[in-house]
């Protein structure tokens, strides 16, 4: 599974394929592949506590 978010709205989700649009807002070409909660701890470490929330909705 890769996580992906829109690029417009926003949202993330997990999809063992490429998106072809958003299930949030439905926008079409705006999905792009999102950084794991893990990489953004280790590229944001001074942020580490607010990358440590994720959205599981
Ligand atoms: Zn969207």
């Amino acid at each position: 599974m890769t996580e992906y978010q829109c690029q417009k709205c926003g949202y993330r989700f997990e999809s063992s394929g490429k998106p072809y649009a958003c299930p949030y807002c439905g926008e079409i070409g705006k999905v792009k592949p999102s950084p794991t909660a893990d990489d953004l701890i280790n590229e944001i470490s001074p942020r580490r506590k607010e990358a440590k929330e994720t959205k599981k909705e």
